[in-house]
């Protein structure tokens, strides 16, 4: 169905992009084999390092008369294989157009290109007072233009939601290789079909991001960190159900299990205080005057220990709390690091079923003989499971992460919820789709997906 890239493409890649942004050698590609899901790699024909959207344009032109494929990549730090180029072809590279363009304090908007490292646009806000809220954990090594792909969330999309509520304007570039302008510095927008929010988690499939507009808010001035410790899961979860229940909406509600928080440790050789107890909450709470975030840390406090908490620590200095943090933001990588074959679940279901979730995972675990760690967002009903293997023959393996893969999303759909709340449908859960969103609704993605690409040239292998 594609043909390969042959040395006439490659010629003119060079022209569109200059020689040096042609990537050929087999150590230059290695690294677009892959992003950071586990076990998952295809190595790309060529790498191409695009610099405009007239680059891009020109790019994609040439790739869809030449019916040669197209993966959009932005850090590789997926966790579904959505920048894994399983159909060969080009990788084409958003990382060189990493430019701040615009800080806009009269309408609180950001003008930025899609290489842009989410962690340097929180920076450049904050600097001038503002605030850009999704923060995935892999904020220092994600880019802008990979984030509006997946709709990246965070710990902080308990209050301030993910991606797509901060996305006003967007450039891209169709398959064709026309450059479309959809929205801009405006709050409010109803002409006609919401293209901005279609192409917003739509994993590279239908257009390539060359510009983002996005909104901000005014920076937060207080914030205090709160560790709760649990000596069982379950009184954890339910603290979380009793906490939303009662109208208390912290900036973030982090749940980790004891395993992830002890990997985490072991990983940055730190301690974490009461890291033997069997869960903890991270609880964030933020405002613009210090007093109200003190009263609703005496809410929170209160309603922990009256669940059940062992204890309520506070961290209300910078040093303190970027301890805490980084614990949490490295649980990924420590998992990995110990357990190189394992595998990451993005869960999502209402926030009142997390106990549900949590008390069956642990039923699958028992039953079908699989280790798993679970950490995540709880606040907003978004729960990471990981399984491992440390000791299981590969075959055993696969056997039994396939069983409890399937386990887990039978019991997430029948509670209401989604198979991935924010790393995507991407290269890894295609076959599950139907099954979480039923026959009609995947044929109207599908219709979609033809009506921008009607080649298939942009990401195949993704989500269908
Ligand atoms: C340690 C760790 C922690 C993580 N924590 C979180 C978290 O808290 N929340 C969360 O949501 N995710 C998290 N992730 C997943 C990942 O970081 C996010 O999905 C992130 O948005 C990926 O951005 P990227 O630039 O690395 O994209 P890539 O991996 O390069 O690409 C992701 C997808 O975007 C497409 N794409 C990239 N750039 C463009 C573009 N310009 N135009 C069109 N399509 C494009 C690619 O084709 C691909 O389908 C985590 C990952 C790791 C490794």
């Amino acid at each position: 169905m594609y043909n390969p890239v042959s040395e006439q493409i490659v010629e003119r890649l060079r022209e569109i992009v200059g020689p040096q942004y042609v990537l050929m050698a087999q150590d230059a590609l290695e690294p677009y084999s892959h992003d950071e899901t586990a076990g998952l790699s295809a190595w790309p024909e060529v790498v191409v390092r695009a610099n405009s959207a007239q680059e891009v344009s020109e790019i994609l032109k040439l790739a869809n008369e030449e019916r040669v494929p197209v993966t959009p990549r932005g850090g590789g730090q997926g966790l579904s294989g959505g920048a894994v180029p399983v159909q060969g072809g080009i990788v084409l590279s958003l990382e060189r157009m990493n430019r701040i363009l615009e800080i806009d304090h009269r309408n609180l908007m950001a003008t930025i290109e899609p290489g842009v490292i989410t962690g340097e646009l929180h920076r450049a806000v904050e600097a001038e007072g503002l605030f850009y809220p999704p923060d995935p954990a892999s904020l220092d090594s994600c880019l802008m233009g990979g984030n509006i792909a997946e709709d990246a969330g965070g710990p902080r999309a308990l209050k301030y939601g993910t991606t797509q509520d901060y996305v006003q304007g967007l450039e891209v570039v169709l398959p064709d290789g026309e450059i479309l302008q959809l929205g801009g510095k405006l709050i409010k927008n109803v002409s006609g079909y919401d293209l901005i929010h279609l192409i917003v988690g739509s994993e590279g499939t239908l257009a390539v991001v060359t510009k983002i507009i996005v909104k901000l808010l005014p920076f937060p001035k207080e914030q205090i960190d709160l560790l709760v410790p649990f000596d069982d899961i379950d009184t954890a979860a339910d603290t979380v159900s009793a906490m939303i229940a009662q109208n208390v909406i912290p900036t973030t509600i982090e749940f980790m299990e004891r395993e992830a928080v002890k990997a985490s440790e072991r990983m940055l050789d730190k301690e974490v205080p009461f890291s033997d107890a069997a869960a903890h909450l991270l609880i964030q709470l933020t405002g613009q005057r210090l007093d109200e975030v003190e009263a609703e840390m005496d809410v929170v406090g209160e309603l922990c220990l009256d669940q059940g908490a062992l204890d309520v620590l506070v961290a209300s200095d910078r040093p303190t709390r970027d301890r805490l943090w980084e614990a949490r933001r490295m649980i990924i990588e420590a998992i990995a690091h110990e357990s190189p074959m394992n595998h990451t679940e993005d869960i999502s279901v209402p926030r009142s079923e997390i106990p549900a979730v949590l008390r069956g995972v642990r039923e699958i675990s028992e039953r079908i003989g699989i280790r798993t760690i679970c950490f995540g967002h709880a606040g907003d009903g978004n729960v990471h499971v990981n399984f491992l293997n440390p000791d299981l023959e590969e075959d055993l393996w696969e056997q039994r992460l396939e069983e409890a893969q399937q386990a887990l999303y039978d019991l997430t759909l029948s509670l209401g919820g989604a198979i991935t709340g924010e790393h995507g449908i991407g290269a890894i859960r295609q076959k599950y789709l139907v099954q979480a969103l039923g026959e009609s609704a995947v044929e109207i993605m599908r219709r979609i997906k033809a009506s921008f690409d009607p080649n298939s040239i942009l990401n195949p292998g993704k989500i269908f």
